[in-house]
Order: structure tokens, then sequence, then C-alpha cells
């Protein structure tokens, strides 16, 4: 890179990744709790896609039932933590809370949640959960991300040997790797992996499936195998100039920066996001936070039609990330290394089978902006080269995996699979409910007569 951002004072870093959200002290939790009117039929319970007892948690927590109110946490969901810090409980559960209809500020269910685990990690992960006697039958499990602990952990009660195999060193998935800092730490991920680890489950890190060990393997060793090897890289621009030093793809930046290491971070002074997702606006805000000068987010449509949440848009614009909106690269401009991004002016027309509006490019309209560095985020591909090197596994269209929605099975009966490599990139609290409920369709599956090996 030309033009490196200026190193920062270790105690700015600090500030700058500062968490957004502080957590309830125990009054204020007790308060909180109190407001809820316990609504009988929980709208909020029916938003979150893990389907919490939300009311029935906060109740425990108003009367100081702490454990217990973990404990009806976990029975729907086995990453709480990270959903409580990162879900987009905005548009989830307290975009439901009925206090919005009356104008009022709605619960405040993931910080109420996040007090609950909060204390029982603080307790020492104290045993609320009953164990099933070991049944004698594996299950092999790629993947240590929310689908794959959910689904470990899952299983390990009802009885099953788990091993988890993580390609990474250090476990947990996106939830370890993919959240900016200034939402979730990565110590609370590694939290939930050793909470699930306690329920006897291996976790087995820098073993990567296809290279390490062969599918073939897995499937001699195991009963039944799930997949939550979520999504692969950034699929390319296709524009001039995309090998160049500088170009670095958004979820590469991020793991960078949740390294903590943040000061051997390279960021230019002057950088280009190119999509409007809500991984472009976490690369973009990190790198803002890391230094650069000026940071822009290019994408081909308006405003209407970014991808990204409205808190997320909000926070982009209060960290100062300026938006080319109606705007799309075309080629990255630079002998060396990155100088500039060239970009065409686009215009609106009919609506896509999406229904999103198709842009078209303005002829004539290019333009340069200088910049130092390009972060592409214009979302991932699947791990469609691995997948398909699996017996039987039948991709979608888009390289997703198939399956029945009801027990998660692929066309591969001993395979189970759940998570972004099923829905193309959705929330962590999607990947915790797959993973919860293919345990269940794996464990019916082996309960059969003629299940398994
Ligand atoms: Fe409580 Fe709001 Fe849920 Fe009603 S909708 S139970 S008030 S959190």
């Amino acid at each position: 890179m030309k033009n490196i951002a200026p190193k920062l004072p270790v105690e700015e870093y600090e500030k700058n990744f500062a968490e957004l959200h502080p957590p309830l002290t125990s009054n204020s939790a007790i308060t909180e709790a109190n407001r809820c009117l316990y609504c009988y039929d929980s709208p909020c319970m029916k938003a979150c896609p893990t389907h919490i007892d939300i009311s029935t948690f906060i109740k425990k927590i108003s009367t100081g039932n702490l454990l217990g109110s973990a404990k009806t946490i976990y029975e729907s969901n086995w990453v709480p933590l990270t959903c409580a810090k990162a879900c987009p409980v905005e548009v989830l559960c307290e975009g439901a809370c009925v206090y919005n209809l009356t104008g009022e500020k709605p619960i405040e269910i993931g910080r109420l949640q996040r007090f609950a685990i909060e204390n029982y990690f603080s307790k020492g992960m104290p045993v609320i959960f009953h164990k099933s006697p070991v049944n004698g039958k594996s299950v092999g499990v790629i993947g240590s991300g929310p689908a794959g602990l959910a689904c470990g952990a899952e299983l390990s009660l009802l009885g099953y040997k788990v091993t988890i195999y993580e390609s990474n060193k250090i476990p947990g998935g996106l939830n370890t790797w993919g959240i900016a800092p200034y939402k979730m730490r990565r110590e609370d991920s590694l939290k939930e992996v050793e909470m699930v680890k306690s329920f006897c489950v291996e976790i087995k890190t820098g073993t990567m499936i296809g290279r390490d060990i062969k599918v073939a393997e897995l499937l001699n060793q195991h009963d039944a195998i799930f997949l939550g090897v979520g999504l692969g890289e950034s699929p390319p621009l296709s524009i001039p100039g995309e090998k160049l030093p500088g170009v670095i793809g958004a979820l590469e930046f991020i793991e960078k920066v949740k390294s903590e290491n943040w000061e051997d971070v390279h960021v230019g002074k002057r950088v280009a996001v190119i999509g409007a997702g809500n991984t472009s606006i976490d690369a973009a805000t990190e790198a803002k936070r890391l230094g650069a000068e000026q940071v822009f987010i290019i994408y081909r449509r308006s405003d209407v039609e970014m991808p990204a949440y409205k808190f997320e848009y909000d926070l982009a614009k209060k960290d100062g990330i300026v938006f080319h909106f109606l705007t799309s690269p075309k080629r990255i401009v630079g002998k060396y290394f990155v100088e500039g991004i060239e970009c065409l002016k686009m215009k609106l027309g009919a609506a896509d089978n999406y229904g999103r509006r198709r842009s078209s490019p303005i002829p004539g309209s290019e333009f340069i902006i200088p910049v130092d560095m390009v972060i592409k985020a214009i979302g991932q591909e699947t791990k469609s080269s691995f997948l398909s090197s699996i017996p039987n596994l039948t991709l979608d269209n888009e390289g997703c995996v198939v399956v029945n929605p009801k027990n998660f099975q692929t066309t591969n009966p001993r395979i189970f699979a759940g998570g972004d490599c099923i829905n193309g990139g959705k929330e962590v609290v999607n990947a915790a409910y797959d993973g919860k409920n293919a345990a269940h369709g794996i464990d019916k599956f082996l309960s059969l007569p003629y299940g398994g090996k």
C-alpha cells in the first residue's frame, strides 16, 4: 500500500473498539425486566428464529432466578451470548415487542439475555443440564461455527459421542472471527465454545476435511455427519486491477481486525468498500476506527435498495463513512499498488425477480476516487468445490446444500446440514436454530432400525 494510515496510540484503538452497548447493571436489569408485560402471546418469542421463551427468561431475571433464566435461554439457543451481542434485535425480538405499538422503548431483550448469560459464565458454568446416558453412536460435525456448536451440544446431551472438525486453529467460526469487535470480542465466542466442550464434545482444530481427513473416512468413523461449513471467499469483482496489493476481501480484513493486534493491521489512508450489506458496514467502520482518514462505500443501487440494516447504516454515517450510491466500480487504478478506483454512475430501471430495481451504467459518467485500499464486500461464495466432492449431496443453483427443511437431512441420508451453507448467509441465530434442529433430525434418523452405518 502506498499510503498507510498512521498507527494510533493503543488507548485510541481501545476507545474506538469499545463496546457499542455496555452491559446492564443488576439494578438496571431488574428494573428493565420489571417493565416486561409478559404478554400471553409473546410476539418477541415468535420473532426470534430460535423461539427463546423470552417472557419466561425475563420473568426469572425479575425474581432473581438468574441460573433459571440462563437455563430457559439455553433450552432454545446454544450460542446466546453471541446472539445477545450480534443479533439485529431491532428487526427481530425487540422489533416485535408490543411497546413499539405505543411508541415506547421496547424491552431491551438482547441486553437482558446478555445479563443472564454473563452471570452464568461468571458463576463458572454450573451444571444446569441433564445429559442422557451414552448411546454408543457417534456424529462428526464439520465446522465449529454457531450451527456446528449448536448441533454438537444438543447431540452430546442426547447421548452421542460428538467430534467437531475445525480447519482454523481457534474454534468458533464466524462468532470468533467475523463479528466486529465493538459488537463482540473473541473471548465471548470462546466462552461459548468452552461451554459446548464441557458437554464432552471434542473439537479437533487445525483439521481440514478433504485435506487432512477424507469425507469417506468420516463416514466410516461416524454414524452421521453434520455440515456446518458456512461460506467461502468473496467472489471476484471481475474488473481490471483486482490483483493489485491493497485489494482485500471483507472477511479477510475483519478476521485481521478480530486478531485484536490492531497496530499490526495495515489500513489505507483512503479506503473504498465495494458493496452495501451489513458486512460492508462492519468493514468500513472498522477501517475508520483503525485510523483511515476517509472511507467510502460504493454501491450500485440507492439507499432504498441497500441490504444493510438501517441501524448499521446509521452507525456508518455516525462514523463519517461517505456513501457513493448509484455508483459501480469499473477498474482499480494503479501500476504497482492501489491508487484509486474508477467508477461509473448508475441509473435505476425496472425491478428484477427479487423485486429490487436493476441498475445500469450511464455512458461517459466515469470518475476516479483516489484511494489506497479496496475492500471487496459483495457477499461470499459457497464452498461449492468441497461440497461437490461429497457423495450424493445436491446443491441448488446458488451452490447451497439442499436439505429437507423438517429435519435438515441432505440427499445423502447420513449427512445433515445447517447454517450459511444451506441458506447462503443469514444471521447467527438462524444457524443456531438449524444446528439444534438438525441434531434432532439426526437423533430420529439414527434411532431408526436402518439408520446409521
Ligand atoms: Fe415483554 Fe415485549 Fe415480549 Fe411483551 S413483547 S413479553 S413486553 S419483551
